[in-house]
């Protein structure tokens, strides 16, 4: 917690999330690392009931249903604790994808949408999955989608093919999207719709290996085939047309998620790093920490981590105060600095543990398998590179065009 961003709500709350993941979180993790999810849910769900139980269950949700309701800025810091840990989030029902349907679907989703699928995803009786990217287009444009649903009577019927949708297996129901008219300018081709996964044409093709690690249930990647899988016309969401919109709206605030989790994963690589400096005997009377790299490491590390918090957390405030549209550079800029950071603090945290960081003895080869995504989901670092660029760029393109008259 950062004192001038703390707020009484996260001066009570921020101690208690502390306490439950030292006690109930960290002592798992070796256990919990060493099984599938299959297995390790179980486990889990008896930390969530516990979570529940205490009060703590989705915090960014608003006060008035029972929940903190903690603003961006207060949950980036609440955030960051959780993802100390490798199942932090999910024991709090702040998981992404779920994190984000839950946001779509509180501010898009119809009455009955919310009675049948927003209600049971917070209480965490189910899970969802945000199924947008296909193998055969560039994601990182998104307005190539093949993925069609087109109407018929009171059903919309979907074909297509999507990969990369996270959770999938063992999730309740998929937010799609598809185009439902290619008349219409781009930007208003596509349409979100709530597709239940037991809805036949909803057909899980795999799990993706990702490098070497299958996963199954929460912890995957799958690839799924819609194939005439119809479901009824009361199951879009929002209008129709409303696709992209929604989705850069969904977006906005997931990005800061990710960049508040990242620093928790940085935090602990390097406490982790550090406390393996001052155990390890090099010989010599030396340890690991005497050795002038490792401390540069260490420095450079610290002095990354606190840059990326202090930009996220001006964000996340900017994003409480103005709205998700008026910090469109900031988000671009946090993306991919933030992806950049965790890549080279786990890589040095690794490295200063020698072969000892490749094994599951620690949460670090976890991190390092599951987080080289971070640079590619959400916006690859160049496509938030060049649209920061574009913006920092335009007023000089005008004072170009003035200098020419
Ligand atoms: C772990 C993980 C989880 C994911 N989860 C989901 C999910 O739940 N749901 C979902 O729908 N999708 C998901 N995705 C997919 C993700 O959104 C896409 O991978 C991403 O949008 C990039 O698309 P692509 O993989 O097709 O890469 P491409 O678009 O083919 O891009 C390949 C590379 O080209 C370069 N590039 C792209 N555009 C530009 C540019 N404008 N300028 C310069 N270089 C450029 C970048 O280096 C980029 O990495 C996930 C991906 C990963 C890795």
């Amino acid at each position: 917690m950062v004192d001038i961003f703390a707020t009484d709500k996260l001066r009570k709350a921020y101690p208690e999330y502390q306490q439950f993941i030292a006690l109930h979180l960290y002592p798992l993790e070796r256990q919990l690392l060493s099984i599938p999810f299959s297995e390790a849910s179980a486990i889990l769900e008896e930390k969530r009931t516990l979570a529940r139980a205490m009060g703590l269950w989705a915090p960014y949700l608003p006060a008035e249903e029972g929940h903190i309701g903690l603003t961006m800025l207060e949950f980036a810091q609440i955030s960051e604790l959780l993802a100390t840990t490798p199942y932090g989030h999910y024991v709090f029902n702040c998981q992404a994808p779920d994190i984000g349907n839950i946001e779509l679907l509180h501010r898009h989703a119809s009455d009955e949408q919310k009675q049948r699928y927003l209600k049971p995803l917070t209480e965490g009786a189910i899970r969802s999955c945000f199924s947008m990217t296909e193998p055969g287009h560039a994601g990182s444009n998104p307005l190539l989608m093949s993925t069609t649903a087109a109407r018929d009577g009171d059903e919309w019927v979907i074909n297509g093919r999507k990969w990369f949708t996270t959770a999938a297996d063992g999730a309740s129901f998929a937010v799609v999207m598809a185009i439902t008219d290619t008349g219409t300018p781009k930007y208003e081709r596509a349409s979100m719709i709530i597709v239940p996964t037991n809805t036949p044409g909803f057909n899980l093709v795999r799990n993706i290996p990702v490098l070497g690690d299958t996963g199954d249930g929460y912890h995957s990647h799958s690839e799924i085939e819609y194939k005439d899988c119809r479901v009824p016309a009361a199951n879009l969401l929002g209008a129709v047309g409303s696709g992209f919109r929604l989705a850069q709206e969904r977006l906005g605030p997931g990005r800061i998620h990710h960049c508040m989790r990242w620093i928790g994963i940085c935090e602990r690589a390097l406490d982790l790093m550090c406390r393996r400096a001052v155990e390890r005997d090099m010989g010599d009377g030396q340890l690991l920490a005497d050795k002038q790299t490792i401390q540069h490491w260490i420095a450079e590390s610290r002095a990354e981590i606190n840059a990326s918090r202090y930009l996220v957390l001006h964000t996340a405030e900017m994003l409480d105060r103005l709205g998700a549209k008026a910090v469109r550079n900031e988000i671009s800029a946090i993306k991919f600095f933030v992806a950049d950071v965790l890549g080279k603090v786990l890589d040095r945290s690794v490295q200063a543990h020698g072969a000892l960081g490749l094994t599951d003895a620690t949460p670090l080869s976890y991190w390092y398998r599951h987080e080289r995504g971070a640079r590619i989901y959400d916006g690859p670092d160049e496509v938030h590179k060049s649209a920061l660029a574009r913006s920092v760029l335009k007023p000089y393109l005008n004072l170009q065009d003035q200098s020419v008259k």
